[in-house]
């Protein structure tokens, strides 16, 4: 079954390192000492090895801090929106009504996500450090003997990345405002090693593009495109000053009807 699609947004962003960033190309939770190497995971692009930022890795630590901002938000692992919905009877409407704020933008095992995360890739220069750490068991969390292990981090790196969601409301954009002003903040982090510092960005850039297919709701300062009307804002502070009156309460995150008018 076909969604009907009433509008998407795009958004481009710069995240800056500030400290040292690990991505394990195994597994960032697994630091495994008797793993051949700890390099820091790369795609190859024209042919050459790049470091990257998943787009999986964004969702989840950006689902997870979600989870703390949203009041009401169910614990994915134990008692998850996909259970409360009947699967037999209960349309997109219905289980997008039965879950909580996080799934209704995030999706869940009985809602499909809104929110797609491109992977970021460096722009421009960047180094790559290597240290020794201790290898640390992942059960107990603690150190493993005196064992050392090598691992690879990406430093002064400037990463871009994109983000669309379809059919918004308001308030997943405010949400994502306050998530990247969480980055900034250092509240935020990525990656292995955030214990002793590594993993903190900040952004350097953030645009988005907003699309509306029904015309009726757009006001004057959307361009007309043909089949969708659109406004592109370019800056973070101008899109976080048109969302100031945008409270992320149940009252705002409950909203399920396309009846507002564009921003
Ligand atoms: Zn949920």
């Amino acid at each position: 079954m076909f969604k009907k699609l009433h509008n998407e947004a795009f958004i481009s962003y710069k995240l800056k390192t500030v400290s040292p960033l690990y991505i394990g190309s195994h597994n960032e939770d697994s630091l495994n000492p008797n793993a051949v190497d700890n390099s820091f995971l790369t795609v190859y692009r024209d042919g050459n090895p790049v470091p990257v930022l998943p787009g999986t890795s964004l969702k989840g630590v950006l689902r997870s801090n979600s989870e703390k901002i949203l009041e009401g938000s169910c614990d994915p692992l134990r008692n998850n929106c996909g259970k409360k919905v009947d699967r037999k009877k209960d349309d997109g409407t219905a289980r997008y009504k039965k879950s909580c704020p996080v799934c209704k933008l995030f999706g869940s095992t009985a809602l499909k996500s809104r929110i797609l995360f491109g992977d970021a890739y460096p722009e421009g220069e960047y180094k790559i450090g290597a240290r020794k750490s201790v290898a640390i068991d992942r059960i107990t969390g603690a150190a493993k003997g005196s064992a050392l292990f090598d691992f690879e981090y990406v430093e002064d790196a400037l990463f871009k990345g994109n983000i669309q969601i379809q059919n918004f409301f308001k308030w997943h954009i405010k949400l994502l405002i306050d998530l990247f002003e969480r980055i900034n903040e250092g509240y935020i982090v990525f990656g292995g090693f955030t214990s002793k510092g590594f993993g903190r960005m900040k952004l350097e850039e953030f645009n988005i593009v907003l699309r509306y297919y029904d015309k009726s709701k757009c006001s004057n300062e959307y361009i007309d495109k043909g089949f969708y009307m659109e406004k592109k804002i370019e800056t973070f502070e101008d899109i976080k000053n048109l969302l100031q009156n945008i409270l992320l309460t149940k009252n705002e995150t409950d909203r399920c009807e396309y009846n507002e008018k564009a921003i």
